[in-house]
């Protein structure tokens, strides 16, 4: 059997629990944009020059993407992992987000209980041991250029090959199947062939350019930002770093992620924001060396297209605590979920178990999504893409792929068991 046609199929007569979700087409679509068209312009077409080739090819190196590409890496797998920025870690490095959400779960006494394992907490463990990770309430906050740099030594160590300064923008097919990734930067646009791809992209690009199933959702758009000299300021919260506090701001609410014009001008806005307000708390008596330390460069979208999975997560099974039999990894509980009408509260919040269907498409074979934009109800925008619930989503993707392409399964017809064994032999836990 040829490669092409076996991913195409699958191995029906894999033993053990598969996901059992026979492929249909995936139906392409032209592709979509929010803004206004004033016409359109015909590209021509040209042949991609092919530059390199992996066994997994990662869209996106923010949290979802570093761990998907380490524990892929870890199984033997030849992963190139593209990211548009020049840094590891999306908005967790690139928009200040580093307090890690979700990663111990809120228990009703106030203190917390760990849930996620695995990568997440050895990024912890070595950031703690430089004395680069603190924490705010059961949260543990890290310094994002201390994540940086110890986000690329993991790959280093792991054999990951990163690809900076790339944006993925379009996949060939051959059949239903993604047989390259096209990109684009200083060297042009050029083409990467793969066994398997990883959308990690935050945004779902990868769900546009395949015409897989997905729902866009809107959020509010804001930043964290970080400012220096500022421990007397009464403003922000505390960092690793002493003298340096980060601050929230929540942003403007139900925006749309996927219209650059929106984009720009809210992250111009957001800038003046900031500008200004560190000028008139440097005016304060006591203040005047306070300075603003960076605003993000990564524009602080918070939920774009989210997949219509093989089975999202339901608000009800997150609610509820509900036990999957293709569980792949557990995440805290740390914000209030709306439920049943009413509001569940943190602290009565239950430890919720994440499906392998949840991240698996229903038509791509060789096609797996993590963090923000994996399968979940829009009741879970807080929760579910929590940088606790990327990193594991993450890990739980690059294990899963690596199965898939030794294997030559579809996406859907690997053997979960063996995935969760896979999974706890890289420490990954829903025991807790
Ligand atoms: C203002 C704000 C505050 C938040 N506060 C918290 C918090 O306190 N704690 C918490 O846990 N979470 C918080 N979050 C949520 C959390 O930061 C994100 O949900 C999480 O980082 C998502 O991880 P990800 O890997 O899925 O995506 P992202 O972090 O968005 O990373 C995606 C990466 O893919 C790259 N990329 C995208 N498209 C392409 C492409 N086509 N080609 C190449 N590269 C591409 C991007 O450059 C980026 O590096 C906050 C989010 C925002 C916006």
């Amino acid at each position: 059997m040829d490669r092409r046609h076996f991913i195409k199929t699958g191995a029906a007569g894999a033993l053990g629990l598969t996901l059992g979700v026979r492929e249909t087409e995936a139906k392409p679509k032209e592709s979509k944009t929010p803004l206004e068209v004033k016409g359109h312009v015909k590209e021509p077409a040209r042949r991609i020059p092919v530059v390199d080739s992996a066994d997994v090819v990662i869209v996106g190196g923010g949290p979802a993407g570093f761990a998907a590409a380490v524990a892929a890496a870890r199984e033997g797998c030849d992963v190139l992992l593209l990211e548009r920025e020049y840094f590891l870690g999306g908005l967790f490095t690139g928009c200040g987000v580093t307090p890690i959400i979700n990663m111990y779960h809120l228990l009703e006494d106030g203190s917390g209980k760990q849930a996620v394992f695995g990568i997440a907490e050895e990024l912890c463990r070595r950031l703690d041991k430089v004395g680069m990770l603190s924490k705010e309430n059961i949260r543990p906050k890290v310094d994002p250029e201390a994540a940086k740099y110890f986000m690329e030594a993991f790959c280093a160590e792991s054999g990951v090959r990163i690809l900076y300064g790339v944006q993925a923008t379009q996949v060939t097919r051959s059949g239903d199947a993604i047989e390259s990734v096209i990109l684009e930067g200083k060297s042009g646009r050029v083409a990467v062939r793969c066994r398997f791809v990883i959308d990690a992209s935050g945004d779902g690009d990868v769900l546009e350019w395949t015409g897989e199933d997905f729902t866009v959702y809107k959020n509010d758009i804001g930043a964290m930002w970080r400012i220096g000299n500022a421990e007397n300021s009464g403003k922000g919260s505390p960092t690793p770093v002493k003298g340096v506090r980060t601050r929230h701001t929540v942003g403007e609410k139900d925006q749309d992620g996927l219209d650059m014009y929106n984009l720009t001008r809210i992250q111009l806005g957001l800038r003046k924001m900031m500008w200004e307000e560190v000028e008139g708390l440097r005016k304060i008596a006591g203040n005047e060396d306070l300075y603003l330390v960076d605003t993000p460069t990564v524009v602080g979208v918070r939920i774009t297209r989210v997949l219509n999975s093989v089975g999202n997560v339901t608000t009800e099974g997150a609610a509820t605590g509900k036990v999957y039999r293709d569980v792949i990894g557990v995440t805290g509980g740390d914000s209030n979920l709306k439920y049943n009408g009413g509001k569940i509260l943190r602290k009565d919040r239950k430890i919720w178990q994440i499906p392998y269907s949840s991240i698996t498409p229903k038509h791509v074979p060789n096609l797996l999504v993590a963090g923000r934009c994996f399968g979940f109800e829009k009741e879970l925008t807080y929760d579910a893409r929590e940088i606790g619930t990327c990193l594991m989503t993450g890990q739980a993707a690059g294990v899963a792929a690596s199965i898939a392409v030794s294997r030559r399964q579809s996406c859907r017809d690997i053997n979960v068991p063996d995935l969760q064994a896979k999974l706890r032999a890289q420490n990954v836990r829903w025991d807790v």
